[in-house]
């Protein structure tokens, strides 16, 4: 019966009372195996019990946060069939009612005398009513509050609600907070003015003021911008022996003919970067190079120029793309471009008939000099090149680590190009990547259409949707896009499926309409994809991001609902997609939002250039944003934030320095500690550093 009496970091989180096998699992899925990473799993954000508002001071027109019991709720239908979940909401002060509309699913969890924190604006509607933007259930239990005047909300995920998080935290919080040792040096700590990890982890847990919170932060975002210094300065070392590489010859046979054949001229800024590939391409270093560029900049003409020079030298080329259908186009375009010269493309990808891909594979595995486009079917032990000399990794954020090291490792050495639309700045490039050269596209090819943006207020929402439906009429194709508005993403993606359906059979039930989320397994996102492409559909109602780089000139409407939720950056990449034929395009952000959110959006209204766009961005919200959702797998700072954490970042590079310069491997008995979670907790991120 006894559990094992001895307690330790290491002790698997299901033995910590209150964890079945249920919470065990949904544990897992946000990574965390142990009670060490229970404990570091810390709060996304506070809510600051002095920054709520009493009920009876809400006036219309404000965006407001309130905490209050419910005291009645139900569902109300609405004329135009919406179905409304409203419920009565009562403070010390007063009452007032708060409405989601389309999401009458929350009846089922929101419970009368349930604590609920409400964030969003104010209006008018038969007296004061609050739609909620965003809200969490405190539940019946109100010790949320009760430590302090903070609330901790910890990220959540199916299954575990972050209440259930703060619980178990709170229960072992004590027990296990002492066995935490400080494994960075003292001085270290000093240098940077932060506290020792097991106060800082309780600072973070149970703060008595956002201050403290972020003093405590503070600790565990140097231990993450420290560690990328360390990194980095043995990256570099390590960097150097593995640049090497061949020298490729440039014999403007194939680049040439490629130039005579273009349907266009090359902008100033694609020569440039084809001048820097050519150059990395030609020297005994190995190429490491980060093509970036705007949507419709023209990386894929550039990519193709460094895959003439390789072939013209022998060598194999590889292309890898995302997706299948993106992996099919730029194959077409391939095609069509290189058909004057001779070369005919090979595609691989994962629903290649077998007959096709031992054909394919029997070309690789000879010498010849080819040019491969496909997935990650490319990186798999099955695909062998006899002679790869460059690979492409197009949309390379959009692959993990792994998958863009494997195709890097498929030959000798090869040269390595890297293409995102994603603006990194070049020191974050570096942080990120090691050693690293960056070319950028920053001209647009000429005779491009601006695509005509405008932000629209809810109450306009009739006369979009009958704009849309007018594109429709004329042959036109929309993309419509609901983000995810929960914390928790079931709930969020049931109102999305919700909105959909209200769509196709209401406004839209004589359209062709078609739903694309991130839960759809791949094949099914690219079948309605290549559906829409083909136009198949006449709406693509879409939760996720749709698909990067994919290329339907038909589709003329982006319409954005909630902009508030996406970064600049990011709605701008769906801004991209639109805009790409010779008709008038549109881009339609539509819903209500806080002064400060339009202030924000009116920025990208104002803009079509990406690199303008990403500045702001990162000034107003730091890079997490960048880069929409966090990446798996290289998440290097899952607290730091290089571009806020300045002054952090500035005591980490000289904490590194001081550190490696006495003891450079960290093999001293005093760095012992501090070497072995380098090691364990970043090993992922070390990965990052491995060149090509
Ligand atoms: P991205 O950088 O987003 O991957 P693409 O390479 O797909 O952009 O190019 C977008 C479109 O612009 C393609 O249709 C391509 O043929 C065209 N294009 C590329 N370069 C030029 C140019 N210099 N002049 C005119 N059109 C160009
Ligand atoms: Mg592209």
């Amino acid at each position: 019966m006894a559990r094992v009496a001895q307690k330790s970091l290491d002790t698997n989180v299901t033995y910590l009372t209150g964890v079945g096998p249920a919470r065990a699992d949904a544990l897992r899925k946000l990574g965390i195996f142990t009670a060490r990473e229970l404990f570091l799993h810390v709060p996304h954000r506070y809510e600051d019990a002095s920054t709520v508002a009493p009920i009876a001071k809400l006036r219309i027109g404000d965006d407001a946060t309130i905490i209050g019991t419910v005291v009645s709720k139900g569902v109300l239908p609405t004329r135009k069939g919406l179905r409304v979940f409203q419920a009565v909401v009562q403070d010390a002060s007063g009452l007032i009612e708060a409405s989601w509309p389309g999401q009458p699913f929350l009846d089922r969890t929101i419970k009368k005398g349930d604590m609920l924190l409400l964030t969003g604006p104010v209006r008018f509607f038969h007296g004061r009513q609050l739609v909620p933007r965003e809200f969490v259930n405190l539940g019946t239990d109100e010790s949320g509050t009760a430590g302090g005047r903070v609330l901790s909300v910890y990220p959540a995920t199916e299954g575990l609600s972050f209440k259930i998080i703060r619980q178990l935290i709170d229960k072992h919080l004590e027990e296990y907070l002492p066995l935490y040792v400080e494994h960075l040096p003292d001085w270290l700590l000093q240098l940077a003015g932060v506290p020792s990890l097991p106060e800082a982890l309780r600072m973070v847990h149970r703060p008595t003021s956002i201050t403290e919170a972020e003093r405590g932060r503070a600790r565990l975002a140097f231990e993450e911008l420290l560690a990328v210094h360390i990194l980095q300065a043995r990256a570099k070392s390590l960097a150097r022996e593995q640049r090497r590489g061949t020298a490729m010859t440039n014999r403007r046979e194939l680049t040439s003919k490629l130039k005579q054949v273009l349907p266009f001229e090359l902008t100033g800024a694609q020569v440039r970067a084809v001048r820097e590939i050519v150059a990395d391409m030609c020297s005994d270093r190995r190429m490491h190079r980060l093509l970036q560029g705007d949507v419709g900049s023209g990386k894929t003409v550039v990519a193709l120029f460094a895959a003439m020079l390789a072939i013209e030298n022998g060598f194999q080329v590889a292309v890898m793309a995302p997706t299948e259908l993106l992996a099919e186009q730029h194959a077409r375009t391939f095609e069509k471009l290189l058909a004057p010269l001779g070369i005919l493309p090979v595609l691989i990808t994962g629903s290649l008939g077998a007959k096709a891909r031992r054909a394919a594979a029997s070309r690789l595995a000879s010498a010849e000099p080819v040019l491969v486009v496909g997935t990650h079917a490319l990186v798999q032990d099955s695909t062998e090149f006899a002679k790869l000399g460059l690979a492409v990794v197009d949309e390379q954020h959009r692959f993990g680590v792994e998958q863009r090291n494997a195709l890097g490792k498929k030959g000798a050495r090869p040269d390595t190009l890297l293409m995102s639309a994603t603006p990194i700045p070049r020191s974050l490039a570096l942080t990120l990547y090691g050693d690293l050269d960056v070319s950028i596209l920053d001209e647009r090819p000429p005779g491009r259409q601006p695509v005509t943006t405008a932000r629209r207020a809810e109450k306009a929402r009739e006369k979009v949707l009958q704009f849309v439906e007018g594109q429709v009429v004329q042959g036109r194709q929309a993309y419509l896009v609901l983000p995810l508005i929960d914390e928790s993403e079931k709930v969020a993606l049931r109102a999305a499926t919700q909105a959909f359906e209200e769509l196709r059979t209401g406004h839209f039930a004589h359209r062709r309409l078609a739903l694309l989320h991130g839960r759809q397994p791949s094949e099914e996102k690219d079948a309605t994809m290549r559906a829409f492409r083909d136009g198949e559909i006449d709406i693509l109602v879409s939760t996720t991001v749709i698909e990067v780089g994919i290329d339907v000139a038909n589709a003329t409407v982006m319409l954005i609902e909630h902009p508030e939720r996406f970064g600049l950056s990011q709605l701008h990449q769906l801004r991209g997609r639109v805009g790409r034929g010779a008709a008038e395009s549109f881009c339609i952000l539509l819903g209500d939002v806080s002064p400060d959110a339009a202030e924000r959006l009116d920025i990208f209204v104002g803009t079509d250039d990406g690199f303008e766009i990403a500045r702001e961005d990162l000034r107003i919200r730091g890079m997490g944003d960048l880069f929409g959702e966090r990446q798996h797998g290289e998440a290097m700072f899952r607290i730091a934030d290089p571009l806020r954490d300045v002054e952090l970042g500035a005591f980490a590079r000289t904490g590194a320095e001081q550190l490696l310069a006495k003891d450079p491997d960290l093999s001293k008995p005093e760095h012992k500690a501090l070497n072995t979670v380098l090691k364990k907790s970043y090993s992922k991120a070390l990965e990052l550093f491995r060149v090509g």
